[in-house]
């Protein structure tokens, strides 16, 4: 299953953050998909390939899922 994603969406990854939180923000996509995560702001970039194998669930927007 293809997942769809855009930029600005809040995503879940299958593995949390080492600070706890497992809400991240898509910040680029491109040839690397760059997310940040929506509690310490700590930014990750990771290939298409592997974003996709660790991408569990898109949120979609951030207004429809806002927490803070
Ligand atoms: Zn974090």
């Amino acid at each position: 299953m293809e997942k769809i994603f855009n930029l600005g969406d809040i995503v879940i990854m299958k593995k949390p953050h080492a600070c706890g939180e497992n809400n991240w923000k898509i910040v680029r996509v491109g040839v690397d998909i760059k997310i940040k995560c929506m509690n310490c702001g700590r930014e990750v970039m990771m290939d298409r390939l592997e974003f996709m194998k660790k991408l569990k669930k898109v949120l979609g927007e951030e207004n429809e899922e806002k927490k803070y």
